[in-house]
Order: C-alpha cells, then structure tokens, then sequence
C-alpha cells in the first residue's frame, strides 16, 4: 500500500476523500508509487482559503524579523534533509541526484536569504516640501496568497514562492503540481517543523483545472503567484484582471545559446550540453535553440553530436546516469510529437528522437537526446516550447544575424552568448531580449540574489528571487505615509 500525503489545513493534516486520490509514480519506474494524495473538493480549498484569511490578522502583525527566524530555522532543518530531499526530488521528478541536490540547495539559499530580509524589507524615507511633516514609505503584506508550482523544481520553486511570501506577512494556500505532490508536502511539513503557526501555510492538492483553477479564481484570495505553461498562466491572467488581484506568473521559454567563430569551443559545448540536456530539457531556461557561427559550425555539430549520443540515460538515483527520464506519458508523447513535427516542416533528424525501450526502459519515459538542423525560424520547432531533449540549430553569418535570430521567440526568459570578443559581450548584454542573459555561460544557473523572470510570453508582474524588482517586491504593497506634526492644516503644492 503506497504511503499517503495529505493536505495542510488550518493546521490539520487531513485526507479528504471525496474524490479518487492522485497516485504519485516514480518517472524512471512507474511500478514505484511515491506516494498518494488528494484531489481535494472545492470545499477544501474554501477551507484552506479561509484558514489563511483568518490567520492573516495576527501573522500580519508579527514582526519581520521574528518570522524570519522560522525561515531561518527552516533553513537549517532543509540543510539537515538535504540528502535524504534531494533523493525524494530524484525519485518523484526524475531528474539526476545531483540536480536533485541542487534543487533541495536552491531552497536553501532561498531561506537564509529570505531569512534575512526580515531584517530589511525597506521604504523609503525623504524630507517633505513643508516644515514639521515627514513622508514615508513603507511594506506591507498584501494577504491571502494562492501560489501554484509546476513539477520540475519540485522543491525550489515552492520555496521560491512561500518563503518570501511568509516573511513578507502573508498568508499562503500552496497549491503544488499533482506529478510531484510528495516533495511538496515534505517542504511543507519541515516549515510546520521550523515554527510556522496554523493557518498560516496551508497545502492542497489536487489537479490544475480543478483544483488550481478554483484556488486561484476564488474571491477570497487576493494575490496569485503561478509558474508553468504560458497556456496556463495567460488564463490565470485573464480570469485575474479586473478583479484587483495582484498577478505574477513566470512562464515558458525557448531560450537561445549564440556560439561565435571566436568562442572558448569547448567551453561552448560543455554548456550547451548542459543547457539542453540537463534535466532532460524540462527547465524554463533549457535552451533548446542554439546559434552557430558558419566558420565554426560543423565542428560545433559533429562534436556536440558524439557527446549527446554518448550520453548515459537511466534512473537519475544511479551513480553513472547523465539524463533520466521525462516527467510523464503526456510529456514524453509532446516531446516525440515536436521530433515528427520537426520531420514533416523539413528540419534534419541529426540524432535521437526515439523512445527509449527495453528492460527497466520499459518501466519509464525515457527518449534520446534529439538534435535537428536545417531549421527554419518559422517552424515550429524553432518557435515552441517542447519542454525535452530536442534542440535545434541554426546556422549564422554575423553576429547581428545571431541577434535576430536569438530575438526571432515569443518567449523571453534566458539567453547566453559565447564568444571572446569583449565588445561583442557588452552588445549581447544590451541587444538580447530576454530577462536573463549569460555570457560564456549557458541559458541556465541563476542564483538566487537576483531577480529571476522573462519578458514577453515568459513572463509577467513582479519578477521572483531576490534583489531589486525581485519577490519582496512581489509580496509587498507600498504604502506611502505623510505625518504633519505641525498642529495646523498645510496645503502641499499650494503654501508658499
Ligand atoms: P502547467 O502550466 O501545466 O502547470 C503548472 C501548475 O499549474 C500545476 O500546479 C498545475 O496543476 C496548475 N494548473 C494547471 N492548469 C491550471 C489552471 N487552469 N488553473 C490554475 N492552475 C492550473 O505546467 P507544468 O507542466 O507543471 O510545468 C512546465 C511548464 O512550466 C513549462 O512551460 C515551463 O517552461 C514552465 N516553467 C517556468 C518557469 C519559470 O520560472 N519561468 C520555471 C519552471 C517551469
């Protein structure tokens, strides 16, 4: 019998059963179930919502820095687990134990940062036109916060959402994606463990367009932080406007790497590889469009080919493997389906686009990391998401023609270029049209002291993580105070 996972209400851990529970199934071994959970009623989510509603009056009113040191304390206890989390990640997600690692590591650093922002979280202080009167500005909680999380940081991008939402006084209903419900609630059951009072965090689960879509449509709830498909998130925006309901949603990519006839070539392809294949191509940052210069273009393919066909594909808990599975059935159909797709617009097949099968295979979702060329920008390999190992080449002759081609997307979340050439370096950096861009690095690794999101289809509202424009921004309304303590009516704009 699988273990069972509950939701987090008002304090309560409970199992409703209204409905059939969600099975959790490992990605590399479907016949290993992690875990079951709910499929919580609306009626549940009215609870959890209500619950928060009622706990934000006093949560509200602790100090930052005291509910800072629950994040703190969280910190440590993610620290003490981190093993035994970044396992759970594996097995839940799919992705290799060491990413598994690094995602439990993201949340982490999340926490000793957010714990600190206890202790800042500032306004602004300035003088007033007017004798005897000060002006200020100041952060407040915004209330009731609906975070909704996909399955592919299974830890991080919770920890992205509910740390700084909680430090910032408000109060969470977490709704987490169904493929990775058990790392979720372990996250939850640690922050419960650290000191976080009832009501204040509470969890259910459930699928999106049940669950998720009424959390974030009810009327109690008066923010929503989402990250997934844009599909998703653009109805999350529509059903949001209007209501006065403070939005942010981070979305897709189709994130670009530009090599050019001068790069470091082996540094190149080290963060290509890493970039496409890494997590099986299932991050937002993946880059799954990259853009070689013609002088150093059929070096860059014959080599990047060897080292994606030598790549070792298996269960991501065992020791030697380099790319686990794919998330579930449904995605690794997607990811073939682009690989027919690709075929039938035109594009080249260089190598994989197969189904993996055969012994424990047979057990996954496994597939072969996938290079095309002969890629147009209009197809539509070169435009959408596919959220796989498939990644497409182009061939430029400029720099300028690398732009275009970096900036011919929808999306705009990460982008990177490598060469040696400094001036070139300082042009991506302004001509690249994407929330993040890395220079001699690949499209993903952001850390979490700056501000994390894309532009155009990637993203929109206030950005994650930390910084400047980052999530304390996101959590916080500013409220503007004018003191006159002058004793008498003073006309600001009119009094001499
Ligand atoms: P998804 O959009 O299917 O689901 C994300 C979450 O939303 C899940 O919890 C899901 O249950 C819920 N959901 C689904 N339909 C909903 C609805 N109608 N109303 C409310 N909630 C709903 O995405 P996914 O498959 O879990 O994740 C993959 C996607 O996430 C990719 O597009 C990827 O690029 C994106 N992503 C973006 C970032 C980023 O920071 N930009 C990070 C990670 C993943």
């Amino acid at each position: 019998m699988a273990e069972r996972f509950e939701n987090l209400i008002a304090g309560n851990w409970e199992f409703p059963e209204a409905n059939p529970p969600i099975e959790s199934l490992n990605p590399a071994d479907t016949t290993d179930v992690v875990g079951l959970v709910p499929e919580s009623s609306p009626e549940d989510v009215d609870r959890a919502v209500k619950s928060a509603r009622e706990a934000f009056s006093s949560w509200r009113l602790v100090p930052p820095p005291k509910r800072a040191e629950i994040i703190f304390r969280a910190a440590e206890l993610l620290l003490k687990n981190k093993q035994s989390l970044g396992e759970l990640v594996t097995r839940e997600m799919g992705k290799v134990l060491k990413e598994g690692l690094g995602d439990v590591q993201e949340a982490i650093d999340m926490a000793y940062y957010m714990a600190g922002e206890g202790r800042r979280m500032a306004g602004e202080t300035v003088p007033s036109e007017l004798p005897n009167k000060d002006c200020k500005s100041i952060r407040v909680p915004i209330g009731v916060f609906a975070l909704i999380t996909p399955w592919n940081f299974p830890i991080a991008i919770p920890a992205w959402k509910i740390l700084p939402a909680l430090v910032a006084g408000n109060t969470v209903v977490f709704k987490p994606s169904s493929y990775t419900p058990v790392c979720a609630t372990r996250f939850v059951e640690i922050l419960m463990e650290a000191g976080i009072p009832a009501g204040v965090l509470n969890l259910v689960h459930g699928r999106g367009e049940t669950t998720g879509k009424y959390l974030a449509e009810h009327s109690l709830v008066d923010g929503v932080s989402f990250t997934g498909s844009t599909k998703v998130g653009e109805a999350i925006i529509r059903s949001c406007a209007g209501i006065g309901k403070e939005v942010s949603c981070e979305m897709g990519g189709k994130n670009p790497i530009i090599i050019m006839d001068d790069a470091d070539l082996e540094l190149a392809l080290e963060g290509s590889l890493w970039a496409a294949f890494g997590t099986t191509g299932q991050r937002c940052t993946a880059a799954s469009r990259l853009i070689v210069h013609r002088r150093v273009y059929d070096t860059f393919l014959k080599e990047f080919t060897a080292r994606a066909e030598a790549m070792r594909i298996g269960d991501g808990l065992k020791e030697d493997t380099d790319m686990g599975p794919l998330i579930n059935e449904a995605q690794l159909e997607r990811a073939l389906g682009y690989v027919k797709i690709g075929t039938e617009e035109g594009a080249t097949l260089i190598t994989g686009g197969r189904r993996l099968t055969g012994g424990s295979f047979d057990r996954g979702y496994f597939m072969e990391p996938t290079i095309f060329t002969d890629v147009t920008p209009s197809m539509r390999i070169a435009r959408e998401e596919i959220f796989g190992p498939v990644v497409a080449l182009f061939r430029a002759d400029s720099f300028e023609e690398a732009i275009e081609l970096a900036n011919h997307t929808d999306y705009g979340l990460s982008s990177a270029i490598y060469t040696r050439d400094v001036n070139k370096t300082a042009l991506a950096e302004r001509e690249l049209n994407s929330g993040l861009v890395y220079i001699n690095a690949p499209t993903i690794g952001a850390e979490i002291q700056l501000p994390f999101g894309g532009i155009k289809k990637s993203g929109s509202g206030h950005k994650e993580a930390g910084g400047m424009g980052g999530a304390i921004d996101m959590f916080t309304r500013i409220k503007v105070i004018y003191r006159d303590f002058s004793g008498r009516l003073q006309k600001a704009q009119i009094e001499e």
